[in-house]
């Protein structure tokens, strides 16, 4: 059964490892466990808040009005919606969870949904990190669409390599289905477990092999998306030059235009053979001019990440066992590398001479700037790359909160990005006395630029409120920080609620009425997903806080 109110399923867990708990207690002080509200409790506080009342919703045979399975789907990953689920006060929940099964009844739900004045929610594996699932503001009762069951391969064009799938298909299930035709998706995204290939096209996702497989963006090849004005379907052409493409509008649409009822996306053949190696090096200069001029030879990778050192040292010590961790040390001391103060990953997929030419290559190039490969940590590292988020759970119950933001700039910009953003967001809660962990990596390189990805950590209050306003201290303040440094407020996670405020900076006022006006079209009364991407006339704040209603204007 999948936790309600934390990453994967109830059976996994990864505790934190030996000297963790000391390694924590040095870089932010030590933690208190939180007492978190059972589930019991949370479906209580729904029932409590439902009252009464007669239902928002009236009955639909589509429509669970169960309040266990509207808390399922009151809200996503946020470090805002896990302070609203653990501490048992979760607020609006959605009045119903609708399954359709197809597109025609998500077209059926949209013009119900219409005709009961209620508002939609696409729901695909609710892995959101910004708020983009909680139900919006305002009088209007609001429907959960939940595409889990328009789930699996529904075609297979095998010369073309095009496979056509329900929205509600979990990357494991899109790999599983891909694999029996000698295909691969290749698109692995952290979330990979849950998240879903309509979740994936709406946040315009990215999946940590992303220099040899693409983007979500290269890898949606068309499709049908079903709004509340008709159905828009995208011919999957590999090319084409009539007018503006409208694959792009849905991309990152966030379930402001409609629904995506069916995706198809470009797949890869199988990779003959697959190799992840990690290289260390003596120092942050070297690392950095190393994997930039990794980047701009634009080698036949399929991924390169570099993590600073204080990410490589965070990284060693909540990875695991102490005797691993002395032994790397003194492999890289013998060679040259003493305190081995930043890691890159570095892989390649393919034919095998093409791997084996592609990762010669990149080591040739790290090399010169003084890397030391490292045997068996790259495979290390690959067998453990969906474990992290298991971590935030154990780091709670521990007390201590940890969320992760990114962005993205070009070569120019990525120096003071790196230099000023963490160092920011350390000093933010110093006033109260709060140290907050902050550590950084590039995790996608491109010839012209990189993502930069900071993930931080700080003490949980045992007051919720206490902890969500810590939250909001830091993440405006880094919010502030890339828009100010050059950056885009988001490189993969999307905009949500969270960002919002923040979009008219890149997009500018003629830009965001652009986008309105999309969605104006597509969805003439505004039933779909308001307060996400774009603020509306109903917006408080968002579940952040960080954000005003109508801020893009
Ligand atoms: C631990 C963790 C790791 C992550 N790692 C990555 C990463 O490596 N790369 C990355 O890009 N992101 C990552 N994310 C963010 C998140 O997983 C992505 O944004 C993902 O694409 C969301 O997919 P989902 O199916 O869970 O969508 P949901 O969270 O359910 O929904 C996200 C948004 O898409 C809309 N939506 C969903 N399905 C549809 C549909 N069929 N039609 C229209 N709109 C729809 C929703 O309404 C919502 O606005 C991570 C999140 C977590 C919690």
């Amino acid at each position: 059964m999948r936790r309600w109110n934390g990453w994967g399923d109830e059976a996994d867990s990864f505790p934190l490892p030996e000297g963790a708990g000391a390694f924590l207690d040095r870089v932010v002080g030590a933690g208190t466990p939180p007492a978190d509200a059972t589930l019991a409790e949370a479906v209580a506080s729904v029932r409590a808040a439902d009252g009464d009342a007669a239902p928002a919703l009236p009955p639909h045979p589509l429509v669970s009005s169960d309040p266990e399975d509207r808390l399922r789907h009151a809200r996503g990953q946020s470090l805002p919606d896990w302070v609203a689920l653990r501490s048992g006060r979760i607020g609006r929940v959605p009045d119903g969870v609708a399954r359709p099964a197809s597109a025609s009844d998500v077209r059926d739900l949209l013009h119900w949904s219409a005709a009961m004045g209620a508002r939609v929610v696409p729901y695909g594996g609710g892995t959101s990190v910004l708020g983009h699932l909680s139900a919006p503001d305002g009088p209007a009762p609001c429907l959960s669409l939940d595409l889990g069951r328009m789930a699996g391969l529904v075609r297979f064009d095998d010369a073309s390599g095009l496979a056509t799938f329900g929205p509600g298909t979990t990357g494991p299930a899109v790999e599983a289905a891909l694999a029996g035709l000698g295909r691969t998706l290749g698109h692995y995204p952290q979330s990979w477990e849950l998240s879903t290939v309509g979740g994936w096209i709406a946040t315009r996702s990215v999946g940590q092999q992303s220099i040899g497989y693409g983007r979500i963006d290269q890898r949606f090849a068309g499709g049908v998306l079903e709004s509340p004005a008709g159905t828009l379907r995208m011919p999957p052409f590999p090319a084409s030059a009539a007018g503006p493409d409208l694959r792009q509008l849905v991309l990152g649409s966030e379930g402001r235009l409609g629904v995506v009822t069916e995706a198809v996306l470009r797949t890869s053949p199988l990779p003959e053979d697959e190799r992840f190696h990690a290289v260390f090096f003596p120092d942050w200069e070297r690392a950095y001019a190393a994997v930039h001029d990794l980047a701009t030879a634009e080698l036949p990778l399929s991924m390169v990440r570099l993590s600073t050192p204080a990410e490589t040292e965070t990284n060693l010590a909540l990875a695991g066992h102490a005797r691993t961790m002395r032994t790397l040390r003194a492999y890289l001391g013998a060679r040259g590398v003493p305190r081995g103060r930043a890691m890159a990953v570095v892989g390649a997929a393919g034919g095998h001479p093409t791997v084996s030419v592609a990762l010669l290559d990149a080591f040739a190039i790290l090399g010169r700037h003084g890397g030391v490969r490292v045997p068996r940590v790259g495979e290390e590292w690959r067998r453990n790359r969906f474990r992290t988020p298991y971590l935030r759970d154990a780091l709670w119950s521990a007390g201590y909160a940890v969320d992760t933001l990114e962005t993205a700039a070009d070569w120019s910009a990525v120096p003071r990005l790196l230099a000023r953003l963490a160092p920011v967001m350390r000093r933010v809660l110093e006033a109260e006395g709060e140290r907050v962990h902050a550590f950084a990596h590039l995790s996608h390189v491109y010839a012209s630029g990189s993502s930069v990805y900071v993930t931080y950590l700080f003490r949980l209050a045992q007051d919720p409120d206490v902890t969500l306003a810590r939250w909001r201290a830091v993440k405006d303040v880094a919010s502030r920080a890339i828009v100010d440094l050059g950056g885009t407020i988001s490189h993969q996670h999307g905009v949500g609620r969270d960002h919002r405020a923040y979009l008219a900076a890149e997009k500018g006022s003629l830009g965001i009425r652009a986008i309105r006006a999309a969605a104006a079209t597509f969805d003439p009364e505004g039933i779909m997903a308001p307060g996400v991407l774009l603020g509306d006339a109903h917006d408080g704040p968002g579940p952040s806080g960080a954000a005003e209603g109508r801020d893009d204007g």
